[in-house]
């Protein structure tokens, strides 16, 4: 549902009578649609839980607040802190089902760092020995006072006078090139940056994300400006879009859907799968169509609730998701069922496919093989779509 269009599509809903027998065989997609990790960064293939956070159960975090000799705290940190906290957990704990609880613990007050805030060159190309310097000095500052025992990740949050760090990059290091504090090697850390106070608590999200194995999703050749690839879908594109909420395929990468709640079709044929909105708990989440080694195109029913609270377009979403191709190049890229239109402020903010007067049903990819096509929705917008692998 497009809500500019809203009142002619309230209630055209179509029932086109029971599933007809299924051509092909539709499995889970831990099998034949489970795309490869090609070694780009941060692939959409499956994570290796080696090198990253995994969300699922309790995730504990530490977070301290650092201030610099040349621009030291005259803030109460409390006052920083609640930007992030509770909302960054509680939209992980909604976009989870409940599998993932974020346990923060802040250490409420500042560590004064021993180089002046611009020592670190975040607004000038921040290198990866250079943020880890930072990273390094930090926990130096803190490490008296706080026990990094039993943390599994690492916040650490700027005085609001140090615009010099700037903006808010995640920091993942091979084994043993972590910076590791009371036996504990940090390889997974979040430093904030000032335009956390542009972005709100969703920042946590973002770049834990990235502390889980996400990759962007906006384009690093548009300066992160351009949001070509997918719009305000996933906070791992724009995170302040619209519609934030994590793609099925994210979730299901994360351990937050189980195999068998995305349905894979990898074989010549057709079939029909009912799929369940993204914001419910339980029940199918998404349809899988594998097309080549590397890509798959997915099908979501993305509606107005839970983290996608202010959607501008609601019905079933359709992306490609290539995991050949690299973080900030578009290893995710949403099929625009309006492309002549825009809204809220992109133009793939629009890009549901949807039943009714001024939408468009139909999916239809000729040269990837692949056609979906909607067929019905139900009262609690579950929608049976007609999937065609050729
Ligand atoms: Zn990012």
């Amino acid at each position: 549902m497009r809500y500019r269009l809203a009142l002619a599509a309230v209630a055209l809903l179509a029932w086109f009578g029971k599933p007809t027998a299924a051509d092909v065989a539709v499995a889970d997609v831990s099998g034949p649609c489970g795309l490869p990790n090609t070694g780009v960064n941060l692939s959409e293939g499956p994570t290796n839980w080696a090198n990253f956070v995994r969300p699922v159960g309790r995730v504990s975090v530490v977070t301290i607040f650092v201030d610099f000799p040349d621009v030291p705290a005259t803030e109460a940190t409390t006052t920083d802190f609640a930007n992030l906290v509770p909302g960054g957990p509680n939209w992980f704990a909604a976009s989870s089902y409940g599998r993932l609880t974020m346990d923060v613990t802040p250490v409420h007050r500042w560590f004064r760092m021993p180089q002046p805030s611009s020592a670190y060159n975040f607004q000038r190309g921040l290198t990866f020995s250079l943020h880890r310097a930072y990273i390094t000095d930090a926990v130096r500052a803190a490490d008296a006072a706080v026990d990094f025992r039993g943390f599994q990740l690492l916040h650490i949050i700027p005085n609001r006078a140090a615009a010099a760090i700037s903006f808010s990059p995640t920091f993942l290091a091979p084994a043993g090139a972590g910076v590791s504090a009371d036996g504990r090697e940090f390889r997974q850390v979040v430093t904030f940056g000032q335009d956390m106070w542009n972005w709100g608590f969703k920042v946590l999200n973002h770049e834990s994300g990235h502390t889980f194995s996400l990759p962007d999703l906006y384009s690093f050749a548009s300066g992160g400006g351009g949001h070509p690839f997918v719009g305000g879908w996933d906070l791992m594109g724009l995170i302040s879009g619209p519609a934030p909420d994590y793609f099925a395929w994210h979730k299901w990468k994360l351990g937050w859907l189980d195999d068998a709640q995305l349905r894979c079709v990898s074989t010549p044929g057709t079939t029909q799968v009912t799929v369940n909105p993204l914001s419910t708990t339980g029940g199918v989440k998404a349809v899988v169509v594998r097309t080549s080694t590397n890509v798959a195109f997915v099908a979501e029913v993305r509606t107005r609730a839970g983290n996608d609270s202010a959607i501008c377009d609601t019905g079933v979403l359709v992306y490609q998701v290539d995991s050949g191709i690299n973080s900030g190049s578009g290893p995710v890229r949403v099929v625009d069922a309006h492309p002549t239109t825009s809204l809220c402020g992109n133009a793939l903010n629009d890009a549901a496919f949807d039943l009714g007067t001024g939408e468009v049903a139909t999916y239809d990819n000729t040269t990837a093989g692949v056609r979906i096509e909607l067929l019905s929705k139900s009262a609690s917008s579950d929608y049976t779509l007609r999937v065609t692998r050729r």
